[in-house]
This record gives C-alpha cells, sequence and structure tokens, in this order.
C-alpha cells in the first residue's frame, strides 16, 4: 500500500525549464520521506505538485490510490508546512491552529476542542493564549506544525521546515518532528539540502538531482559503504 505514487510526473514552467523531468515514485504508507538534492534540482516544485500549488505538465499523482493530479489543495489530503511558518500576527497559537478548520466550516467549540489537542501534541498547550510576536521561533514552528496537522492529512509535507532554526532548535525539532510522525502513523514528505538531516529522519531516502531521481531507497542502502 502506497501514500502517494507519482506516476511519470513532468513540470515545465516553460520551453527551456523543466524543473521536474518524468520522474515515478512510491512511498509507503506511513513512511518518514525525504526529498534530497541540491538548490534548483526540483524539490520544491515536486511538493508544490503533491499539493496542488503547482500544476503539472505530464503524468499523474495518486494518494491512497485516489488520483488527485488536478484536485485544488484541500480535496486532496495533503497538507502544506512552510518554512517561514505564515503565522497570522492578530491571531493567538490557538486561533492560529483553529483557523485551518474554520475554513473548513467546522464548528466553533469543536475547533478549539481539536486545536488544543493538536497544541498539546506538539506541546505548545500551555502558551496557547500567546500571539506569535510573543513566541520563539521554535515555538512558532510547532504551532505551524499543529495548524497543518489539524485538518487530519494523510500526507504531511514539509518544506525545508528545519532550515530556519539555529542548530540547536533544529536538532531538536527533528526529534520532534520524527516523534510525531510516527505517533499520527502518516506519510510525511521533507524537503532538504541536508544530507544529516535526511539521514536522520527517512524511512525512504529519494535523492534528486537535475530535474530527475537518482536514486530512492532506505537511507541506510544509499550512504552505506559495503
Ligand atoms: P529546489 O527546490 O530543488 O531548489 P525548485 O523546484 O525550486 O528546486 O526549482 C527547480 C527549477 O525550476 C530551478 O531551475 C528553478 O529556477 C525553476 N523554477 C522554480 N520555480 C519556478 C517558477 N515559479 N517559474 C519558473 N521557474 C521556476
Ligand atoms: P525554494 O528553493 O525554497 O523553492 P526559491 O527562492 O528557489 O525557494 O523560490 C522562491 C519562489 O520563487 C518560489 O515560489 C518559486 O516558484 C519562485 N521561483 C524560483 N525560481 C524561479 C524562476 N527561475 N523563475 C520564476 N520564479 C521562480
Amino acid at each position: 500500500r502506497f501514500d502517494v505514487e507519482l506516476v511519470a510526473v513532468t513540470k515545465r514552467y516553460s520551453a527551456t525549464t523543466t524543473a521536474v523531468d518524468d520522474i515515478s515514485l512510491r512511498i509507503p504508507r506511513g513512511s518518514y520521506c525525504c526529498l534530497l538534492g541540491p538548490s534548483g534540482c526540483g524539490k520544491s516544485t515536486t511538493l508544490r505538485m503533491l499539493a496542488g500549488h503547482e500544476s503539472v505538465s505530464e503524468g499523474a499523482i495518486l494518494v491512497q490510490d485516489v488520483e488527485i493530479t488536478t484536485l485544488p489543495p484541500i480535496q486532496r489530503g495533503t497538507s502544506m508546512m512552510f518554512q517561514d511558518y505564515a503565522l497570522f500576527p492578530h491571531l493567538t497559537a490557538l486561533e492560529n491552529v483553529a483557523f485551518s478548520l474554520k475554513v473548513r466550516k467546522v464548528p466553533k467549540e469543536e475547533r478549539l476542542k481539536r486545536a488544543r489537542e493538536y497544541l498539546e501534541l506538539v506541546q505548545m498547550d500551555n502558551l496557547a493564549n500567546r500571539l506569535p510576536n510573543q513566541l520563539s521561533g521554535g515555538q512558532q514552528q510547532r504551532v505551524a506544525l499543529a495548524r497543518s496537522l489539524i485538518t487530519r492529512p494523510k500526507v504531511l509535507l514539509l518544506d525545508e521546515p528545519l532550515s530556519a532554526l539555529d542548530p540547536f532548535l533544529r536538532t531538536r525539532m527533528r526529534a520532534e518532528l520524527k516523534r510525531i510522525q510516527k505517533e499520527l502513523g502518516i506519510t510525511f514528505v521533507h524537503v532538504t539540502h541536508s544530507q544529516e538531516e535526511a539521514m536522520a529522519l527517512s524511512d525512504m531516502m529519494v535523492v534528486m538531482n537535475d530535474a530527475k531521481i537518482m536514486q530512492a531507497a532506505p537511507a541506510r542502502e544509499i550512504f552505506e559503504t559495503p
């Protein structure tokens, strides 16, 4: 069983820019998958096509056996967490997390109850009433994570989620991401240019270069010398 399948997916931005060139990939259910590669190799484009923020030029995308290639973002079973958090500055942590459910017309009491649960999951329930500017970078990131999980996605997409953090927090959040992924049992697809980060997190590692997939395998098979 696969949570994500890309079937011969190509993305052309113009006649001269092919950002993703005929890639195929299957990500097993409940995996922590890292997309690793140098800047400009097509990682973000791949993630944005999964999220529905970018159209596909050719090929198909499936989530849990359902084709989602042309569905709008909120109907795909995916959710995206961005590197710059993008919290609403005038809303508290709790309100920020609950907001995704407001858009989906979930009643207020249910929204706030679930928002508290997800703040607890990211260990931020004690700071629920703070505004974003009263939180550290790492704390804001936990709130952003709760906000992207509260819609109960089948697949969470993370674009360089640790790159804005200092090295100490980066290591801590890395462990947190792994814990939360295992606790929820959903697939995470995490874009990074750091081999160390991908090694530490991946069940499955996908190495991209120049718009192509070079290797897709468990991390140890890719980097262990025989
Ligand atoms: P990565 O995430 O690996 O850094 P990207 O997916 O951002 O790579 O970019 C892959 C290629 O596509 C690069 O050559 C980049 O300049 C180009 N590209 C990315 N986004 C756009 C866009 N919106 N319009 C045109 N070209 C783009
Ligand atoms: P990242 O590598 O994290 O995707 P970038 O700085 O490459 O960040 O891209 C930031 C934004 O600029 C993205 O929305 C991307 O689509 C767009 N972009 C990147 N490269 C190009 C390009 N060559 N032409 C037009 N837009 C681009």
